[in-house]
């Protein structure tokens, strides 16, 4: 009876389609075109270079070694040469396995060695052609659509207008920087009410495309924004623009009101303001300090501004059970579990079981790969639904929730949710 219900909780995630709430993709043309510096190499090596090219840093690898194995400059056979040292060291981690899972679903190919090195690349080459997006989003790893933070502009249409929706990614419009990521041609930039109508353009462009607008200034500061007049910037603003040095807690004030400004258009125009929160992913510069504060940041955040809806993403990882604490608490704290899957799967299973027991079942999003190479999607979603159906079985096998009710859940948490939030919602128009 068990084993029946573990099964049949196992079918039906995996037959059951995601919509992925977060990615880094290119467009597939860039991909085909190999855009500069985004997509570095054009063989099997390139499926390593987000997260688990991460982790080789993590585990010693020279930046000379890396280099090479992430350049064009040496043979795709040879590049083997290089992983072979790391690879008993990495192939057991949650990196290794989304590798492994990818490998095995689109080529065939059990296990990477000095063996298998060439077909890899055979396959590799097979399967990166036209139309390939579509084959793996959807048909493969089972994808109804992606909301992507693109790593090439703040917000876009894409190619494929019903797989890959582009978040407006504000990251350059709190924190000012002055480059083409953020600000259009031909935008003149002299006072503070430029640097606003530019973030209005940006809304008016795309508010119709967009699911939600995505902050990732975590990675470069607290999350205690706190609200100011435009009054109190305009010099520190003015200085700034004319690159002049600002101090620390000018930056901060700068940042505090155009965050507060940029937040406050998407709740007019019922957009989600999905934030990173917890682990970093580039390596030997993350301030934990600061990721532990993130969940007192957060709360103060939803109680600033009570009809924003917040998606705080990554679980916090690993401050997790802080996590539910707040969504429990707070009716505009919504949780996304992307990423968090590949970061940690024992820890994102725990945190869905305590989640369905503890936060109504309507605030939480369960998937997205948080990858910029398409492939690696397939991985990614294998290891979500391994850890979403391990979780399932569990809850019913411990006699916390029925077979039916799990069953009857899974929609929700991996695809009915994140429609009610971002297409259905009265909160949108
Ligand atoms: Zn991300």
């Amino acid at each position: 009876m068990i084993s029946n219900n573990k099964k049949l909780i196992e079918n039906k995630v995996f037959e059951t389609p995601f919509i992925d709430t977060h990615e880094h993709l290119v467009e597939e043309s860039e991909r085909l075109d190999c855009i500069d510096p985004i997509i570095p190499c054009d063989d099997w090596a390139l499926l390593l270079n987000h997260y688990f090219s991460f982790d080789l840093i993590s585990a010693g690898i020279s930046k000379s070694e890396r280099d090479r194995l992430f350049s064009n400059e040496i043979s795709p056979v040879d590049k083997w040469n290089i992983l072979d040292e790391y690879w008993p060291y990495l192939k057991n981690t949650v990196s290794g396995f989304v590798f492994r899972n990818t490998i095995r679903t689109l080529y065939g190919i059990d296990e990477i060695s000095a063996e298998t090195i060439n077909e890899i690349q055979v396959r590799y080459e097979k399967t990166r052609k036209k139309g390939f997006y579509r084959h793996i989003i959807q048909d493969l790893a089972n994808i109804k659509h992606c909301h992507v933070h693109s790593p090439v502009k703040a917000c876009r249409g894409s190619e494929t207008s019903d797989i890959l929706y582009h978040d407006i990614v504000l990251n350059g419009l709190i924190q000012v920087s002055q480059n083409p990521y953020t600000i259009t041609d031909n935008f003149n930039i002299k006072t503070l009410s430029d640097w606003h109508a530019l973030i209005d353009l940006w809304y008016s462009d795309y508010n119709q495309i967009a699911k939600g607008v995505k902050i990732g200034n975590a990675y470069f500061r607290r999350l205690n924004f706190e609200r100011l007049e435009a009054s109190e910037v305009e010099n520190i603003f003015q200085n700034k623009i004319n690159s002049q040095t600002i101090s620390p807690v000018d930056e901060k004030k700068l940042q505090d009101y155009l965050f507060w400004y940029a937040v406050d258009k998407a709740t007019i125009y019922g957009l989600p303001v999905k934030m990173h929160t917890g682990q970093w992913a580039m390596n030997n510069v993350m301030n934990m300090q600061w990721v532990k504060d993130n969940p007192a940041d957060c709360a103060s955040l939803c109680r600033q501004s009570p009809n924003t809806k917040f998606i705080f993403y990554h679980i916090c990882y690993p401050y997790y059970e802080e996590m539910l604490s707040l969504a429990k608490n707070y009716s505009n704290a919504y949780i996304d579990m992307c990423w968090s899957w590949s970061i940690n799967p024992v820890a994102a299973k725990d945190f869905l079981k305590k989640f369905i027991l503890t936060v109504p079942n309507n605030k939480i999003l369960t998937f997205g790969g948080d990858d910029k190479i398409v492939e690696n999607l397939i991985g990614h979603s294998i290891i979500a639904r391994k850890g979403i159906s391990q979780a399932l079985s569990e809850l019913v096998n411990d006699n916390w929730i029925m077979i039916n009710d799990a069953l009857n859940l899974i929609e929700y948490l991996m695809f009915r949710n994140a429609e009610n939030l971002f297409d259905k919602t009265s909160y949108r128009r």
